[in-house]
C-alpha cells in the first residue's frame, strides 16, 4: 500500500473524496475498494487498478504475553519492524520512524544494523493500519520503535497529525508519544509547535562521561545542551518531560548514579521511567535489589518514579530489541 500515490492520485478528484477514502480505509478499514461503497464505481474500479490496499507483513505473537510485532516490507524491498501491545482497556502501537538507526547506542539492537533510511510519514501510518485491521481501534502510538523520530522530524510530526486527525485514527494528542535520544533541534522545534504530544528523552546516563560511552551522540547534545532545550520545552508546553532509564547493571545503577539522577530532576517538574534492559547482547540487567534502593532514592529526593513493564521478549519485540534478528 502506498498512501502517497494514492493521495496524489486523488489530488485529481474533490477533496471530499479523500475525505471518503480516509474513512473508508483508516475508520472502516477496507481492505479491498469494492468495500468503499460510499465511492462511485467508476473510482472504485481506478484505485483497485492504480492503488493496492495490500500490506506485506509477516507477524509474530508472543507466547508471554499478548505481545505481536510485524516486519512490514516496504516497496523497496527493506523492512521495518513494529509492534502491538495489547491490553484490557486500551491497544498501544510502537512505531518506527526510520529503518534502523544511525545512532548506535550501546545497549540498543537497532543500532547495530546502522541507518537504512528514514521513512515516508505513510509508511509509519501503515504500521498502525497492520495492527488496527487485526484487532480494530487503536488508542495509543508510541514513536518508539526504530530509529530516531527526531532525525526524520517532517515525517515524523505529518505522521502524529494524521493519527490525530478525527478523519482517521481520530487518536487524541494526549495518547501519542514521541521518544528521542535527545536531539536538541527536535526538541526545540516540537515546543513550538501546535501539537500537545507528550515527549519522551532517553536519558540512561547521569553524567556527561557515562552517557557519551553509552550514548555516542551525547558528544554532539550534552547534558546541558539537552536540559536547556528540555527547559524551553517546558516553557512553553508546560508539558512534563518522561524521562527513560534503562538500568544497567555496574554500569548506572549505583548509589551515585541515583544521586545524581536526583540531581539532575530537582526543581524540575518532569520523571522518571525505570527501564529493565532487555538482553542484547553487551549488558547485563540489574537486581530487583538495585532497582528498589536506585529507586528509592529517587523517591527521597522528591522525583516522581514509575517502572516500564517490558513486553515481548521473546519475540525480541522489547525496547532496544528492533532490528536484523
Ligand atoms: N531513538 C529514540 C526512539 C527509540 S525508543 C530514543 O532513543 O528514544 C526506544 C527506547 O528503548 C529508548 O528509550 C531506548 O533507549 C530504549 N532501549 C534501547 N535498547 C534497550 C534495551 N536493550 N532494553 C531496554 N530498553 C532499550
Amino acid at each position: 500500500m502506498n498512501l502517497g500515490k494514492l493521495k496524489k492520485l486523488l489530488a485529481n478528484y474533490p477533496d471530499y473524496r479523500w475525505d471518503q477514502v480516509k474513512r473508508a480505509v483508516f475508520q472502516e478499514l477496507i481492505t479491498s475498494w469494492e468495500e468503499a461503497t460510499a465511492l462511485p464505481v467508476d473510482l472504485r474500479t481506478e484505485l483497485a487498478e492504480e492503488a493496492s490496499l495490500g500490506i506485506n507483513a509477516k507477524e509474530v505473537v508472543s507466547l508471554q504475553d499478548e505481545t505481536r510485532k510485524a516486519v512490514i516490507k516496504l516497496e523497496d524491498g527493506s523492512e521495518v519492524e513494529t509492534v502491538l501491545m495489547p491490553h484490557k482497556t486500551r491497544n498501544t502501537v510502537c512505531v518506527s520512524t526510520q529503518v534502523g538507526c544511525s545512532l548506535n547506542c550501546k545497549f540498543c539492537m537497532t543500532g547495530k544494523m546502522g541507518l537504512v533510511r528514514n521513512l515516508e510519514y505513510w509508511e509509519m501510518i501503515v504500521q498502525a493500519l497492520f495492527f488496527a485491521r487485526e484487532i480494530g481501534k487503536i488508542d495509543n502510538i508510541v514513536f518508539m520503535g526504530m530509529g530516531e523520530p527526531f532525525l526524520n522530524y517532517e515525517e515524523f510530526v505529518c505522521a502524529a497529525e494524521f493519527f490525530n486527525d478525527e478523519k482517521t485514527f481520530n487518536i487524541g494528542a494526549r495518547n501519542i508519544s514521541v521518544s528521542t535520544v535527545g536531539v536538541v533541534e527536535g526538541i526545540k522545534k516540537l515546543a513550538d509547535a501546535d501539537l500537545q504530544i507528550n515527549l519522551a528523552v532517553s536519558l540512561h546516563a547521569p553524567t556527561n562521561e557515562l552517557r557519551s560511552s553509552l550514548i555516542p551522540v551525547n558528544r554532539k547534545y550534552p547534558l546541558e545542551e539537552l536540559f536547556e532545550a528540555i527547559d524551553y520545552y517546558l516553557e512553553q508546553t508546560n508539558r512534563k518531560v518522561m524521562f527513560e532509564y534503562i538500568l544497567l547493571k555496574d554500569i548506572n545503577d549505583s548509589k551515585n548514579d541515583a544521586r545524581r539522577l536526583a540531581n539532575l530532576m530537582k526543581g524540575r517538574l518532569h520523571f522518571v521511567n525505570l527501564i529493565n534492559y532487555n538482553p542484547t547482547g553487551e549488558f547485563q540487567a540489574s537486581s530487583e535489589e538495585k532497582k528498589e534502593s536506585f529507586k528509592k532514592i529517587l523517591e527521597n529526593e522528591g522525583v516522581k518514579v514509575g517502572e516500564r513493564q517490558s513486553f515481548g521478549e521473546d519475540i525480541k519485540g522489547a525496547c532496544g530489541q528492533l532490528g536484523k534478528n
